[in-house]
């Protein structure tokens, strides 16, 4: 998503703005106008992006999926060599490690598949929902590339991640009393926890697992970058609904803060220009086709 102030469509064009912000929620706040550009469309109400158990149909749902294809190398003989490569071969997908088959005559290479989300919400839209906290030293290497202090471990969590800026978003546990439900998945989850040292009592297996399994693997215990254990898998969820950052962008605009939204709205080019106090080449704004 870009954020810029608005102007005339087709080309939209601001000395207000500072640059593309990492972070929305800062931006929604601390700009006075702000219009949120998105190249996808709102889809609120489409079950497969709101029930959490249809994450496997909103990966694969036409309205939302952008197949994006990469190249992990330079040399296209070299990519070819790992077996997820795609090539289409006429008008279908195909990929050794698929199809079983070798790479038939003809077949035109198309890359290694990343799957992009192409709505409001982006890719958290038809992620797995899993909201795993980095480790201090995923922070740690940001502050020492960067020069800049602020992304220091504990500033970014407790800031961060625990208090202000991301106290909207929510997260709950998968509901434990699915090992009631699922006698298999318990079986695997018992074994699992027999093998890291969990021995659970025979009597009250079940309950001890489920304690277990309501333990967070975030908030940054001391040790816990490197704690083995059971865990639970913190989902982005509230009341049994995929919760995101647009459920922010609505609760911002309720709450308030009326900000324009654009979506169906591809972003083509970021234009450039020196800023006028400074001179220093910056963002000034956006082109994007007219519809
Ligand atoms: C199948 C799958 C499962 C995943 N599961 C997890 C998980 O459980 N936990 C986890 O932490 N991560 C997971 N990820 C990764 C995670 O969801 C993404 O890395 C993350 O959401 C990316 O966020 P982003 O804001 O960087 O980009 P995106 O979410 O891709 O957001 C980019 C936004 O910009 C818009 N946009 C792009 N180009 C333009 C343009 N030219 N003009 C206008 N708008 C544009 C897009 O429509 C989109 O809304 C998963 C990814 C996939 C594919």
């Amino acid at each position: 998503m870009f954020m810029a102030t608005p102007a005339v469509p087709a080309d939209i064009d601001t000395d207000a703005m500072s640059g593309q912000r990492p972070l929305m929620d800062h931006a929604t706040i601390m700009i006075c106008k702000t219009l949120l550009v998105e190249a996808g469309k709102d889809l609120a109400n489409d079950y497969n992006t709101t029930v959490p158990g249809y994450q496997a149909a909103a990966t694969q749902d036409p309205a939302l999926r952008w197949d994006v294809y990469v190249n992990h190398y330079k040399d296209l003989a070299r990519a070819q060599k790992d077996p997820k490569f795609v090539y289409d071969v006429d008008g279908f997908d195909f990929t050794r490690i698929n199809n079983q088959t070798a790479v038939p005559t003809g077949a035109t290479p198309k890359g290694i598949l990343y799957p992009r989300a192409g709505v409001l919400r982006g890719c958290v839209t038809h992620n797995a929902l899993i909201w795993i906290e980095p480790k201090d030293s995923d922070w740690s290497n940001i502050q020492q590339m960067t020069g800049d202090d602020s992304w220091n471990p504990t500033n970014m969590r407790d800031n961060h991640l625990n208090s202000k800026f991301y106290d909207w978003q929510v997260t709950m546990p998968s509901d434990p009393t699915i090992l009631v439900r699922d006698i298999k998945l318990a079986k695997h989850l018992l074994g699992g926890a027999a093998q890291v040292g969990l021995g659970f009592s025979p009597v009250s297996a079940l309950t001890g697992l489920g304690e277990a399994l309501l333990v967070s693997p975030n908030g940054g215990y001391p040790g816990r970058d490197s704690a083995e254990g059971f865990f639970q898998i913190p989902l982005i969820m509230n009341g049994g609904e995929r919760q995101s950052v647009r459920e922010r962008i609505v609760g911002t605009v309720d709450s308030g803060y009326p900000i324009p939204i654009m979506t169906n709205t591809f972003v083509t080019k970021i234009n450039f220009r020196p800023d006028r106090k400074s001179g220093k080449p910056g963002a000034k704004g956006v082109s994007y086709p007219k519809r």
